[in-house]
């Protein structure tokens, strides 16, 4: 049987994240804003699980469309048949989107999504007679999932070192992350668009006839929630466009809410020509992602007689049942309780309580947006990260669950977060903080 001292044996189940194996931490329920340990303790959840679990947890309108229809039909081969649901959540979906965006492919995560938004622009493009269109440009610090065209385009060095250059034609735009400039900055930094012209140097460079698409997170998550400067992302919108270059936002995490509109989109009111998403999609309950793209993107591989040899692209659990019966209930979940604006009320809140972390100690910057939120840590010279997972260990003990990156603890809190929730947060990584060497 599975405990706490025999994991060794079934070591490699969840990822390669070693410092689990060292220090296994089980939970064993959820509910609402909270977690349950294996040793009996309830844990505030501060990340939304892994930037999923929007709504919180054990939602009953999510956990009872899944039983209904695992009974009513289990599966449906994605290939040959459909079912009534898949078009249903489709339309509902492209629905939160700005008109342009309003077609949807289904897929089981954001890495999937990712590698199809990916194929889709590339295969626009060759459609078109633009088949020299074919390199991608991503940017330093972005995460766009493990798979192979996501470490690509991902701007996460150590991710691909071990696989050579992998996708051919790849450039990383610089991030736009610089303390000496923006540290402390509420919200959007005020300077730094100017780091979006580094693609008229790539355009200069390659020549635009050969890029297919740009893609970048909105709010780079992962890498240690780093937030655009104004004006950045609809400067790279303009340069794509004066270029024929598609735009891709990989709004696995800034999607469903997580900014205070259903996605970053409206947010920035900035319109790429695709979306992937993922994670709060089902409120993290049933692996699924999607693919929004406008109707020229799609109209390009999805019609005319060639597009069966142009295009093939499809999972055998592309909109799965299951999952669209989650989705659902989680769009109901999401729209009768006000979540996807509910950051937007929250903002002013959570801001206020990050940045009272200001003077803290170890404390280098503090960065928020929606309802992310940032504590940069100054590193312990030569042991880097160490810091950071050491307050998110006391924390952990002290029954708020945090996300650490590098030394960056990310916070990410369901949307149902109330005020006094939000207080007991940051009052326990001020404690953990103050008490850390
Ligand atoms: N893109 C972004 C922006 C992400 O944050 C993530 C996951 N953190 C992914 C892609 C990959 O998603 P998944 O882990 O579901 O494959």
């Amino acid at each position: 049987a599975l405990t706490s001292n025999n994991l060794d044996a079934f070591w490699m189940p969840f990822t390669a994240n070693r410092q689990f194996k060292k220090n296994p931490r089980l939970f064993v329920g959820a509910e609402g804003m909270y977690y349950k340990t294996a040793d009996g303790r309830d844990v505030l959840d501060g990340t939304a699980g892994l930037w999923c679990c929007n709504a919180g947890h054990a939602r009953p309108r999510i956990t009872e469309a899944v039983q209904r229809q695992i009974a009513e039909l289990d599966y449906a081969p994605a290939f040959q048949m459909g079912h009534p649901h898949a078009f249903e959540l489709a339309a509902r979906l492209s629905a939160l989107m700005p008109s342009p965006l309003d077609h949807v492919f289904f897929t089981n995560s954001g890495s999937e999504s990712v590698e199809t938004a990916l194929k889709m622009a590339i295969a626009y493009h060759r459609v078109r007679g633009d088949g020299a269109r074919t390199r991608l440009i991503g940017r330093e610090r972005g995460y766009h999932g493990v798979n192979f065209g996501g470490i690509s385009v991902g701007g996460i060095v150590s991710n691909r070192k071990m696989f050579g250059t992998l996708l051919g034609g790849v450039d990383h735009l610089p991030h736009t992350h610089d303390l000496s400039r923006n540290a402390y900055s509420r919200g959007q930094p005020e300077s730094g668009a100017e780091y979006a012209e580094e693609l008229i140097r790539l355009i200069q460079l390659h020549d635009a006839s050969t890029i297919a698409a740009v893609i970048v997170e909105p709010v780079a998550g992962s890498t240690g929630v780093l937030i655009p400067p104004k004006g950045y992302l609809k400067r790279l919108r303009e340069i794509c466009d004066q270029h024929g270059i598609l735009l891709i936002f990989d709004e696995v995490i800034t999607g469903f809410g997580r900014l205070g509109s259903p996605f970053a989109v409206e947010h920035f009111d900035v319109t790429p020509d695709l979306v992937t998403t993922a994670k709060g999609i089902t409120n993290g309950v049933i692996p699924m992602g999607a693919v929004f793209c406008s109707r020229d993107v799609h109209e390009a591989f999805m019609t005319g007689p060639e597009h069966l040899i142009e295009f093939f692209h499809g999972y055998t659990y592309s909109g799965h049942p299951v999952a669209c019966a989650a989705a659902l209930g989680t769009l109901d979940t999401y729209e009768e309780e006000g979540l996807l604006t509910r950051a937007a009320e929250l903002d002013g809140y959570w801001a206020d309580a990050l940045h009272s972390l200001r003077g803290t100690r170890h404390v280098i910057d503090i960065r928020n947006i929606g309802l992310i939120g940032a504590i940069e840590l100054e590193p312990i010279a030569g042991e880097p990260t160490k810091r950071a997972f050491n307050a998110f260990l006391k924390a952990y003990e002290a029954g708020v669950l945090i996300r650490t990156t590098g030394d960056i603890i990310a916070l990410s809190p369901p949307l149902i977060i109330e005020t006094a929730q939000i207080d007991q947060l940051v009052d326990t990584i001020k404690t953990v903080l103050e008490s850390l060497d």
